[in-house]
C-alpha cells in the first residue's frame, strides 16, 4: 500500500504543530510508521489521502455509533448551519436534546451542556467541591476523564495515597488533592475511604472503565463504591463520556441499577460534532451559575448545530434496535475469534466496545496487571491490518468500536485478520 501523500502532510505537520497532531495518540508512536490521514468517510468505511480504503474500527473513537456521515445525521447538520454557525444565546435544540437525554436518565432533572468531555468532567468535579465544600477526589488508576488538572494524576508511592501529576504543567498542590486506587480491588477501596472520607468532595469512575484497556469491573465493587460514597457524603460520578448512549438508551451505571450523584456524557452525545454534558439532580446542579455559586460558561456551549448532530443521533437510537442489532454484530465477532484464534489471543467486548490482549491467560482488570509486553506485540499487528484495509486505534491500550454501518462480513474479516496477524 501506497502512503506517500499521508507521510508528506505528517513531515509538514511536523513543522507546525507539536508532535504533528491534535491530540497526542493520533501521532502513531506507540505503533510506529506515520499516521494515517483521512480524506474522506462514509458508514464503517474512510479512504485516505492517497485513495487507499479502509474499514475503520476507531470510529473518531467512540462517538459514531451509526458509523461515519450517516445520512439523517449529516442532513439535520446541514439544515441547522444554514441557519446560522453559533447563536451565543438560548435555541430549541437545547431544550430539545436535554429534554431527550434527560428522560433517559430517570433520577437526573438538570443537565447543563458543554463542548467537551473534558470540560463536562471539569465542572462536575468544581461542582462536587463547591456543593460538599471538600477539597480531595477519588479516581482510579487507568481511568481517564479528559485532561483537566486534577486528573492528570498517577497514584503515588505506597497504597492508595494522594498522588502525583503525571504531566508537567500540573501543580503538586492540585495533584496532592487526588487520591488514587486500583481497580478491582475491595481492600483498598475500603481502606482510602476509611483515610480519607471526610475530606472527598468526589469519586469518579468510569463505570465501564474503557480508555486503559477494557477494564470491566464487577457490579459489587461499583455497589461497594456507591455505599462507600453515600456513607462518606462524597458525590459519586460517573463518568460516561464513553458509556453513555453506547451498549443502551442511556447509562451504563443505570443499566447496573447502581445510581450516581453526578452523570457526565459526551461522544455519542454530539454524534461526532463537539459536545459534553453533565447531569444530576436538581438540588445539586442549582448550585451551577447563574443558580448557585459555582461558576462555568462556553461561547459555543449549546451549539445549535452540535446539538442538531445530537438530536439526530439519539433519534436513531431510541427505540433501542440499534443496540440490539450492535450486540448481535459483537457476538459474531466472538463467535469468529473463538473458532480462529491462538492461544496469545485474548479479548473483552461489552456491546460494541472491543479491546484486544494479546497475551495468555485472563484479560486484566486493573491497570497495574496489563502486561506491557502484550502492549508492545500490538505495534505488528496494527501495521499487519493496515496492510490489510484494516484501521484499528493506534495503540494497544486503546479499544476499539462497532457501529450500525459494520456488516457481519467486516467483522468476520477483521477476526481472521486479527488472528492470522498475532501467530493464529
Ligand atoms: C473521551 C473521554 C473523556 C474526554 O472527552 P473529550 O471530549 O476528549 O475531552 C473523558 N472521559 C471519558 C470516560 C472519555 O472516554
Amino acid at each position: 500500500m501506497q502512503r506517500s501523500t499521508s507521510a508528506n502532510l505528517f513531515a509538514r505537520a511536523r513543522e507546525l504543530m507539536p508532535g504533528g497532531v491534535s491530540s497526542p495518540v493520533r501521532a502513531f508512536g506507540s505503533v510506529g510508521g506515520h499516521p494515517i490521514y483521512y480524506k474522506q468517510a462514509q458508514g464503517s468505511s474512510f479512504e485516505d489521502e492517497d485513495g487507499n480504503v479502509y474499514v475503520d474500527f476507531c470510529m473518531s473513537w467512540g462517538p459514531l455509533i451509526l458509523g461515519h456521515a450517516f445520512p439523517a445525521v449529516v442532513e439535520a447538520v446541514r439544515e441547522a448551519a444554514g441557519r446560522g454557525l453559533s447563536y451565543g444565546a438560548c435555541c430549541r435544540a437545547e431544550v430539545e436534546l436535554a429534554e431527550r437525554i434527560l428522560a433517559a436518565f430517570p433520577d437526573k432533572q438538570r443537565l447543563r451542556f458543554v463542548s467537551s468531555g473534558t470540560e463536562a468532567v471539569m465542572t462536575a468535579i468544581r461542582l462536587a467541591r463547591g456543593v460538599t465544600g471538600r477539597p480531595a477526589i477519588l479516581k482510579f488508576a487507568g481511568g481517564y476523564h479528559g485532561h483537566s488538572d486534577s486528573l492528570l494524576v498517577k497514584a503515588g508511592s505506597g497504597l492508595a495515597t494522594f498522588g502525583t501529576s503525571s504531566s508537567l504543567g500540573v501543580p503538586q498542590e492540585i495533584a496532592s488533592q487526588t487520591v488514587v486506587c486500583p481497580f478491582d480491588d475491595l481492600e483498598q477501596l475500603e481502606q482510602v475511604f476509611a483515610q480519607h472520607g471526610p475530606r472527598l468532595a468526589a469519586a469518579i469512575v468510569e463505570p465501564l472503565p474503557a480508555n486503559n484497556g477494557l477494564l470491566e469491573q464487577s457490579p459489587a465493587w461499583l455497589q461497594r463504591l456507591r455505599e462507600l460514597c453515600s456513607a462518606s457524603g462524597a458525590l459519586l460520578i460517573f463518568d460516561e463520556v464513553i458509556s453513555g448512549f453506547r451498549s443502551r438508551f442511556g447509562g451504563y451505571g443505570d443499566g447496573l441499577g447502581i445510581p450516581c450523584d453526578l452523570v457526565t456524557l459526551g461522544k455519542v452525545i454530539g454524534g461526532g460534532m463537539p459536545v459534553g454534558a453533565l447531569a444530576g439532580s436538581a438540588a445539586i446542579m442549582k448550585q451551577l451559575a447563574p443558580e448557585g455559586g459555582v461558576y462555568q460558561a462556553g461561547t459555543l456551549s449549546g451549539n445549535p448545530v452540535s446539538l442538531a448532530a445530537g438530536l439526530a443521533t439519539l433519534g436513531q437510537l431510541a427505540d433501542g434496535a440499534a443496540y440490539a442489532g450492535l450486540e448481535e454484530l459483537g457476538a459474531h465477532f466472538d463467535a469468529q475469534l473463538h473458532a480462529v484464534g491462538g492461544k496469545q489471543l485474548q479479548w473483552r467486548r461489552c456491546g460494541s466496545i472491543i479491546w484486544l490482549y494479546l497475551d495468555q491467560g485472563p484479560v486484566p482488570r486493573r491497570a497495574d496487571a496489563i502486561d506491557a509486553a502484550a502492549i508492545e506485540r500490538f505495534a505488528p499487528l496494527h501495521a499487519t491490518l493496515l496492510e490489510q484495509g484494516i484501521y484499528l486505534p493506534p495503540s494497544g491500550y486503546e479499544v476499539f468500536f462497532l457501529s450500525t454501518a459494520h456488516s457481519p462480513a467486516q467483522v468476520e474479516s477483521l477476526a481472521l485478520a486479527v488472528a492470522g496477524a498475532s501467530g493464529g
